[in-house]
């Protein structure tokens, strides 16, 4: 499984760093989860069409987590007609909410764009992928997502429970699964709150993905307690992990 960060700031963009979304590669498809930019530039410039891309599986309804849907629908409405991936949202509604702005700029979103809502537990598996979804207390209805694929474990935290989140979602996801990686945010809490979940269930390797400047100390004062232990990396965008 490869993962390619497209996205990887908080809730608004750093220099050189977009809003949240990540490509995956698996068995020769890929995916993407979340798009807070525009994924079909990052696609483009690596030279892949989206016309590969088999599915799109957001966490949230969050502009930073979302508003690169909108760009989305409208080239795959009137220019990508060969691409159509199966959008997974959090909440019914969203081609309904599509639909008027794409119409104001002149393009009727197709018809045969397919948006499923995603249900807590095993949602997606296509025998190459299969996705696991968790509720986090982040907003209503809002998701972690693991990924099975080629062997391995990946999660992604999504956002989490504001001031708790590690404590309250992320021990729990990681008490039945050990993650042969976990992209996680710290967009919400202070990162040393990883702390004891990491050393009780060790992931082989730990990313912060999605994290505030704000507690971009505490996360590299977390990767230095846990030096030896769990190793720690942190995302920007463009960079490629392999599992
Ligand atoms: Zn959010």
């Amino acid at each position: 499984m490869r993962i390619t960060f497209f996205g990887t700031s908080h809730g608004v963009p750093e220099a050189n760093r977009k809003c949240s979304s990540s490509l995956i590669e698996a068995g020769g498809k890929k995916y993407l989860i979340d798009a807070g930019t525009n994924p079909i530039d990052d696609l483009v410039t690596m030279g892949l069409r989206p016309e590969a891309v088999a599915a799109v599986f957001i966490t949230h309804l969050h502009g930073d987590h979302t508003d690169g849907l909108v760009h989305f629908a409208d080239l795959l409405s009137w220019y990508y007609k060969e691409a159509s991936p199966v959008f997974y949202v959090p909440k019914p509604g969203v081609p309904d909410a599509l639909r008027p702005w794409l119409s104001l700029n002149g393009v009727a979103l197709r018809d045969d764009l397919e948006f499923r809502v995603i249900r807590e537990g095993v949602f997606y598996d296509d025998g190459v992928l299969r996705v696991t979804a968790f509720r986090t207390g982040h907003i209503d209805v809002s998701y972690a997502f693991l990924l099975e694929a080629e062997g391995k474990k990946a999660l992604f935290t999504g956002d989490m429970k504001h001031e708790t989140g590690p404590l309250d979602d992320y021990a729990r996801f990681a008490e039945s699964h050990v993650f042969d990686f976990a992209a996680a945010e710290c967009a919400h809490f202070d990162a040393m709150l990883y702390e004891a979940p990491l050393r009780e269930h060790p992931p082989k390797l730990f990313c912060f993905n999605h994290y505030s400047p704000r507690y971009e100390e505490s996360c590299r004062h977390l990767a230095r307690e846990l030096d030896g232990t769990v190793p720690v990396i942190f995302a920007t965008d463009g960079r490629m992990v392999d599992l």
